[in-house]
Parts: C-alpha cells; structure tokens; sequence
C-alpha cells in the first residue's frame, strides 16, 4: 500500500458554531462550510491548510462517536487521517499484516470520501483513518 498525504486531523467540539472561530479568525484558514454523514452521527466542518485539511466534528446524536468520544476525553484530536490510492487493498494489506479493523469495508464519509477506521489496539492509540479521494 502506498500513503499518500495527511488527507486531514480529525477533531471533536462540542459546536462547530462556537469551535470553528479560532481555526477562521484566529489562524486565518477558510472554512468550507459544514455537511452532515448520518450514518456516523456526525456533522463535519473542514478548513484547508496546504495539502492537508482540519476537519471539526460535531455529534448529531447522544450516542453517535463523537459524543462518546467528548464524553470521556473532552474536546481534542479524535483521529488522524491518511490518503491511500486504492483502500479495498490498503484493507485486504493491513488485514493480512494482523491489524485489527474497525472497519474490514469501506464506508462512505464527507465530501464522497471512501474511509475505514483502524483499531487504536493496533495502532499505539491512535485511531487512524484511511481515505481515499478521488
Ligand atoms: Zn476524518
């Protein structure tokens, strides 16, 4: 498998409304608007930085994720997400290596992205994202 870039930082706010003001005026990034992926409970707003991009995460639901994520760690970097060219493979690869999966199969996330997560069992304690983009 072959990673690409960072594709993005995945971080959980209680409200993009009140989270998104140091990223825009503070730091000066654009803000891309938001878009809601239902299937994960979660509403998404991302800020481009060079090649890569901040991605905020809102719950839409109390027992979504992101809410049980900001339930027991507070506000702070959730994941970090990697750019793959071909994620069926990255999986199939990852799998065969003895990685655990929290997703053996793609799932659709924002901006039509095809994205899986790896366990943080695996990973030293970061849940980490692959996404592939086209
Ligand atoms: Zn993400």
């Amino acid at each position: 498998m072959k990673v690409l870039k960072i594709d993005h930082l995945g971080i959980a706010v209680n409200s993009i409304d009140q989270g998104k003001n140091f990223w825009t005026d503070i730091l000066g990034l654009e803000f891309e608007g938001t878009e809601t992926v239902e299937a994960q409970k979660v509403t998404t707003a991302f800020f481009p930085v060079g090649e890569s991009e901040v991605e905020l995460l809102e719950s839409t639901a109390p027992d979504g994720p992101i809410a049980r994520y900001l339930e027991k760690k507070g506000e702070g970097i959730q994941h970090v997400a990697f750019r793959v060219g071909d994620i069926e493979a990255a999986l199939q690869e990852l799998k065969e290596k003895g990685v655990r999966l929290i997703d053996e199969k793609p799932r659709k996330g924002a901006g039509g992205a095809k994205i899986a997560f790896l366990h943080p069992k695996s990973t030293h304690g970061v849940l980490v994202e692959l996404c592939e983009r086209k």
